[in-house]
């Protein structure tokens, strides 16, 4: 395959020879890189570029240009390299226009000349659009390729934890693609070994598990030690931050996740309330900076893990796995977020994975190109996802029980939604029931107010109602409200009414965010009260580790 091409544009022949010679320093065993002096040289560029199939990576242009403003040029550029990262190279005075151009052109980042040195100012920005560039523009020979049914859960299961583990794959239909036949027979597989997932260069695994499929694709599912200053149990936004912070300050640190870092979070298709990140970013992207922040600061990652138990012995703490193995910490931070509740309506729980869906990650909206698809729910995350959905289905229908969105959803959600000519918003409206055959076919739909019903066509549900916690496996040893959120700090003492299970034990008080077990603490969507942010995620997960220490030097 041949290289991908970075473009450089600037008038000033100094400049465009120093920026080539930059990028080339860094990049050049990679991508191709290749310089214009002008716009219309680079637009020639481009265009022979996209005749020869030849893959753009990144286009950094100078503004202030004769004949045509670098913003302009990057403009037309996108009839020539759609997918492209455009780098804008600006004078201070530059500046307004360019914080225009991210809204106006999709503009992905400014940087004020002069970049030296570049190891500080320009590396460590193309090393991050270059990475989602890559991201999103996977090399197709070393994907893993998965055959399987469209509607068998064990597929959709799979290719979730794929996508959350960023792992790249190819998705065959076994009814619908000729080249899903070839390789099922090729590889002799029965009907009960799909899905069938093949690996580059390795074994073809039938119907695998997720710890399986994460073995083979060599993610790590054990953990290296017996015993860590501490364990966090959950990658989500608040574990990863944990993690982050506990590594860098020298803790030995093991982060445990079931299904895929980024929890929550990862599946989101734009987070755009995260400061730092004016365009907004994906969760995938955001998962990724966070997994590689985690990596360099040498925390341990055990992934495709169900923690299932926990038990206190002595001055330390044991998380136990589903089928086999444990590990024990000084110090644990129970991060294991939310997920959404279990819709009650007839039928549904048939078609689990099979049209109904729980949430939604950004990947499947693709899925339902052209189809009407149902999204039940009226907070932000249903919003969300709705708008995501909206990009590639025929039409989406919001589902709110309420008689508005207004008081539930953001103002920013309410109004894209109001504006985006394929959604439909159906209030005082709930899922009566479900129907199909085999997988989702139609739905029941009921007004609240008249009790009268409409059945509807469709094969997608997407359900975001009401958060329940994941905490199951801390048992009765540590207190928990009614609905199963983890109580902490001065929670512990004031509100005895709402405290369920044990009471505080030591003459200390509990530190802010520490459970009812000494030692244990909480971050993030699974605490009482949180306040379901990635930024309070984040925060909490940051503030947890500070109380570690403090607990630490208590024992
Ligand atoms: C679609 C969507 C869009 C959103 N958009 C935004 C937004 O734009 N802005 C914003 O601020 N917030 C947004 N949110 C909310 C935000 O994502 C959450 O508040 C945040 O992710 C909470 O982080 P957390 O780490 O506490 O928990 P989670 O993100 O829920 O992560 C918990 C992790 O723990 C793992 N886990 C659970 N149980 C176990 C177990 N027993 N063993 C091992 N691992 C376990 C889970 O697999 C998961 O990865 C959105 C949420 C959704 C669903």
């Amino acid at each position: 395959m041949s290289k991908p091409a970075i473009l450089t544009v600037d008038d000033d022949p100094m400049v465009s020879a120093a920026i080539s010679r930059d990028l080339r320093n860094r990049y050049g065993d990679d991508y191709l890189v290749v310089g214009a002096r002008s716009a219309a040289q680079a637009l020639a560029i481009l265009t022979k570029l996209a005749l020869r199939n030849q893959a753009v990576a990144l286009i950094a242009s100078d503004q202030r240009m004769p004949g045509m403003t670098g913003v302009e040029l990057l403009e037309q550029a996108r009839v020539h390299a759609p997918g492209a990262k455009y780098l804008l190279l600006t004078a201070y005075a530059d500046t307004d226009v360019a914080i225009k151009a991210i809204n106006d052109i999709g503009l992905d980042y400014y940087l004020l000349k002069p970049w030296d040195p570049p190891e500080e100012r320009l590396y460590p920005i193309v090393d991050d659009l270059l990475g989602d560039w890559r991201q999103a523009n996977p090399d197709q020979s070393s994907e893993v390729r998965v055959i399987g049914h469209r509607w068998s859960d064990r597929s959709y299961d799979l290719k979730t934890f794929l996508a959350r583990n960023h792992v790249p794959y190819r998705w065959f239909d076994i009814e619908r693609d000729a080249e899903a036949q070839r390789l099922s027979t090729l590889a002799e597989a029965t009907p009960a070994d799909l899905p069938l997932v093949l690996i580059p260069e390795g074994e073809s695994l039938r119907s695998p598990s997720t710890l399986d499929l994460a073995g083979a694709l060599g993610l790590r599912t054990r953990a290296e030690q017996p015993l860590y200053d501490v364990c966090i149990v959950g990658g989500g936004p608040a574990g990863l931050a944990a993690a982050v912070y506990a590594a860098s300050e020298g803790l030995s640190t093991v982060v445990v996740e079931r299904e895929g870092p980024g929890g929550q979070a990862g599946q989101s298709a734009a987070i755009e309330n995260y400061l730092g990140f004016p365009k907004g970013l994906t969760g995938a992207d955001l998962t990724q900076r966070a997994v590689a922040q985690v990596s360099r600061f040498g925390a341990e990652m055990v992934l495709a893990r169900n923690v299932v138990g926990f038990e206190n012995r002595g001055p330390v703490h044991a998380v136990l796995f589903d089928g086999a193995g444990e590990l024990e910490a000084r110090a644990l931070i129970v991060a294991t977020g939310v997920s959404y509740r279990r819709l009650e309506a007839a039928g549904l729980d048939e078609f689990r994975g099979r049209g109904v869906y729980y949430g939604a990650t950004a990947s499947d909206a693709n899925l339902c190109q052209d189809d009407d698809v149902y999204v039940v729910g009226a907070a932000n995350s249903a919003g969300q996802a709705a708008l995501n959905l909206a990009r590639f289905a025929k039409r989406v229908v919001l589902v709110v029980r309420a008689t508005t969105l207004e008081a539930t959803m953001a103002r920013y959600l309410v109004d894209r939604i109001a504006s985006a000519p394929n959604i439909e918003v159906r209030c005082r409206t709930e899922v009566a029931a479900c129907r199909g055959d085999g997988h989702l076919e139609g739905l029941v739909l009921a007004d609240r107010a008249s009790g009268a019903t409409e059945e509807v066509s469709s094969s997608w549900l997407f359900i975001f109602v009401g958060a329940s916690p994941h905490t199951e496996w801390l048992g009765d040893g540590v207190a928990r409200d009614a609905k199963g959120f983890v109580i902490t700090g001065q929670d512990l003492l004031v509100d005895l009414d709402r405290v369920g299970g044990p009471r505080w034990p030591l003459a200390r008080p509990p530190f802010a965010l520490e459970t009812s077990v000494p030692g244990v603490f909480a971050a993030g969507d699974v605490r009482l009260d949180s306040m379901k942010r990635v930024a309070s995620a984040v925060g909490e997960g940051a503030m947890s580790v500070y109380l570690v220490h403090r607990y630490l030097a208590t024992i």
